[in-house]
């Protein structure tokens, strides 16, 4: 079997490893003996120059170098140009892997053809596709990319077996910082959160020393150095050079020549400190974020990993000790650890990883990532006065994951394409996400003039990007991305034309959390509220959750955000609204569906009886009256006369085991779409739907 390697593709440095037959993972040096190849790339005539030549050439201020590529990976602006030809990041990424790749078969004595290649955590799809690109185009079979903190905690988790640990990672190389919590426990390896800023790094902490020593030199000789590319070039190396050293040393000489004079200046670590005191910062705040995020104190925190050659700055050493009361874990080198772990990955077949283990850690390990952004697509409110990014996939669902979803589009006579828009971020708005592309299906098979229901699944994959697929009545849909229009997003920034189709449901699902339902028939409810969701398209409905027991509680509003109804359903949890069966939800249902057009929905669960029926039926009834279609679904101790008459009908009305609420809610959800959708907007009222519903 020929070596798969490990490749951290850096913003400054890369580096590639692979594991030797004894499983031990070691960096591959390359044609000069180094263990990291700079990520510079400079073009001359009739050669490619890769790493530290390429590095020294743009340090002269060579117009043919390019840097710092990494930054733009997928941006399609971003052109190099060098000698008559233009170079995309992906083409110069893969220009990096060309060189790894054959150092690697230099060092290793053999072919090299698959590699896993780390990417920051928080790289959305576009820039994960434009890596495999990458990998591609200097022949690699990718087998994977994986997060670069995830990457980190595999090369420093050998040989430990502590149960359960939390562990934070601090990653700040040239061009990036990357700030990951990780869930180390017996079986498996997790990403808990992970957030990030592409455009800090320690070529900032450079430009700092730059500008300072640049001002002192003006004072001193009244000319600017920086206004000179070649001064500024010769500046930015000696600045980094003097960072490196304080890193040992209390202060460091550093000399700038310019214009035929020459400044010589000192600069002592309490000074350097001063002026990156906000860069620092910026990362504290990251790192407290994170932390924030998953609801963690520092002190939860077990260990934390340092990553990337910029965490060798004491500052950094400092804020650790500081903030989380230990020093961070040692025995791996901060720029070698993310190529490790990703030999460490290629070794152990990661297309299997979700089904085997992937190391040893005390036990058998798998990796567990999780998505970093949410995915989602540009749909319509509520009152159909604005476009809006439903979420669907939400931030931190484990990979690979996927999600089928009901989609409803009226078919002209043979069928007119559907046009999906994905994004990935976490905003509902459309001006704050990122488009990961116009997704086409074709071929929907056309339904006179009504609407037709099929279903869409969407999906991560182990590496982190996304696939869409669609399918109508188990056939699937031929499927095609297009490139943006011009006008995305503008054109989601006004409000939608009114069209005869958009219809909206408006549902609250409201659950009685007495006392009763704890345990197991709490589980089960939830349970069902998610196989609810999971078959409504929110691109035409709002979900709402409500609890009640002693007191009426609105766990959310109605939303089209998925993330947001999973978490409320969630956080649906016993004793909250007491533990009695004082309450009932449709005085409030009425209250928050006063203003909302037909058709309008309250699902409740009981699972008991109800101490105020009369108060409950007659609230019922006057929500019937305003339009409010009302479904009930009991189990347990529930009494059926009382769902009947809670029910809009006795059609809506249901008697279920506490193993068949699933199906139940699932199959409520189904009616209601394919209801709304044989509907369309002819007669957009309540009792239409419930036809459905008792004819299902
Ligand atoms: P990486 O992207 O992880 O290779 O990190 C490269 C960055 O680490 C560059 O900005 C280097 O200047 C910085 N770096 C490397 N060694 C040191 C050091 N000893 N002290 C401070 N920064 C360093």
């Amino acid at each position: 079997m020929r070596p798969a390697v490990g490749i951290d593709l850096g913003t400054t440095n890369s580096a590639i490893a692979a594991v030797d037959s004894q499983g031990r993972p070691s960096i591959l040096p390359n044609r000069f003996g180094e263990a990291v190849t700079p990520s510079v790339i400079c073009f001359q005539d009739s050669e490619v120059i890769v790493g530290q030549p390429a590095k020294e050439l743009q340090a002269a201020g060579d117009p043919h170098a390019a840097a710092f590529f990494k930054r733009q990976m997928s941006e399609p602006n971003y052109v190099f140009y060098a000698h008559g030809r233009d170079y995309s990041a992906v083409d110069l990424s893969a220009c990096i892997l060309s060189a790894l790749k054959s150092d690697a078969e230099q060092a290793l004595g053999k072919a090299v053809q698959r590699a896993v290649i780390t990417v920051p955590a928080y790289f959305r799809n576009p820039q994960r596709q434009a890596t495999i690109a990458a990998g591609r185009q200097a022949g690699l079979e990718v087998l994977q990319v994986i997060n670069e903190p995830t990457a980190a905690a595999v090369a420093y988790g050998l040989d430990r077996s502590s149960p359960e640990r939390t562990l934070l990672v601090y990653d700040l190389g040239g061009g990036t910082f990357d700030v990951t919590l990780l869930k180390l426990s017996p079986g498996e390896i997790r990403i808990l959160t992970s957030d990030g800023d592409h455009e800090l790094g320690g070529k900032d902490w450079d430009d700092r020393i730059v500008e300072f020593l640049a001002s002192r030199f003006e004072e001193e000789f009244g000319d600017d150095p920086l206004g000179d590319l070649e001064s500024l070039s010769d500046l930015l190396v000696r600045a980094e050079v003097v960072k490196k050293r304080l890193s040992t040393a209390q202060s460091a000489p550093i000399s700038i020549l310019h214009g035929g004079d020459r400044g010589r200046y000192e600069l002592d670590r309490p000074t350097f400190e001063e002026i990156t005191a906000d860069l620092m910062e910026r990362t504290v705040s990251l790192t407290m974020k994170a932390l924030e995020d998953r609801g963690l104190q520092p002190e939860e925190v077990d260990e934390v990993l340092l990553v990337g050659g910029s965490t060798r700055m004491p500052m950094v050493h400092d804020f650790i000790q500081r903030s989380f009361g230990r020093p961070p874990s040692s025995g791996v080198n901060v720029d070698e650890a993310v190529a490790l772990g990703a030999a460490l990955t290629a070794a152990r077949d990661p297309g299997r990883a979700s089904r085997r283990p992937l190391l040893h850690l005390g036990g058998a390990v798998r990796t567990v990532e999780v998505t970093n952004h949410s995915l989602g697509m540009i749909a319509i409110n509520e009152d159909r006065s604005a476009f809006i990014n439903s979420i669907i996939l939400p931030k931190n669902t484990p990979v690979p994951s996927q999600e089928v979803r009901p989609y409803q589009h009226r078919t002209r006579s043979g069928g007119n394409p559907l046009e999906i828009y994905m994004t990935q971020g976490e905003s509902e708005s459309p001006a704050e996400v990122t488009y990961l592309g116009k997704y086409v299906l074709h071929g929907i098979p056309a339904n006179g003039s009504r609407v037709v229901v099929f279903d869409i699944e969407y999906s991560y994959d182990l590496s982190g990007t996304v696939q869409v697929a669609g399918s109508c009545g188990g056939r699937s849909l031929k499927l095609s991305v297009e490139d943006l229009p011009p006008d995305v997003p503008q054109r989601f920034l006004k409000p939608p034309e009114k069209t005869v189709e958009s219809v909206h449901v408006t549902a609250y699902l409201a659950f009685d959390l007495s006392g009763s339902m704890s345990g197991q028939p709490l589980e089960e409810a939830q349970k069902a509220a998610r196989s609810f969701l999971a078959n409504t398209d929110l691109s035409h409905c709002s979900l709402g959750i409500i609890a009640f027991a002693d007191s009426v509680r609105v766990k959310l509003k109605a939303s089209q955000n998925a993330r947001k109804i999973k978490r409320a359903i969630q956080g649906l949890s016993i004793g909250e609204t007491g533990f009695g069966n004082m309450a009932q939800p449709f005085s409030e249902v009425r209250r928050l569906l006063a203003r909302a057009e037909p058709p309008k929905f309250v699902i409740t669960l009981a699972d008991g009886v109800w101490a105020d029926q009369d108060r409950a039926i007659q609230e019922a009834r006057a929500a019937h009256a305003e339009g409010i279609e009302s479904i009930a679904i009991g189990f347990g101790g529930a009494d059926r006369s009382f769902l009947r008459a809670i029910a809009s009908s006795d059609e809506a009305s249901f008697f279920t085991s506490m193993n068949g609420l699933v199906e139940t809610f699932s199959n409520i959800a189904q009616v209601l779409t394919h209801s709304q959708a044989s509907h369309g907007s002819g007669n957009p009222s309540g009792s239409s739907f419930l036809g459905f519903l008792r004819r299902s």
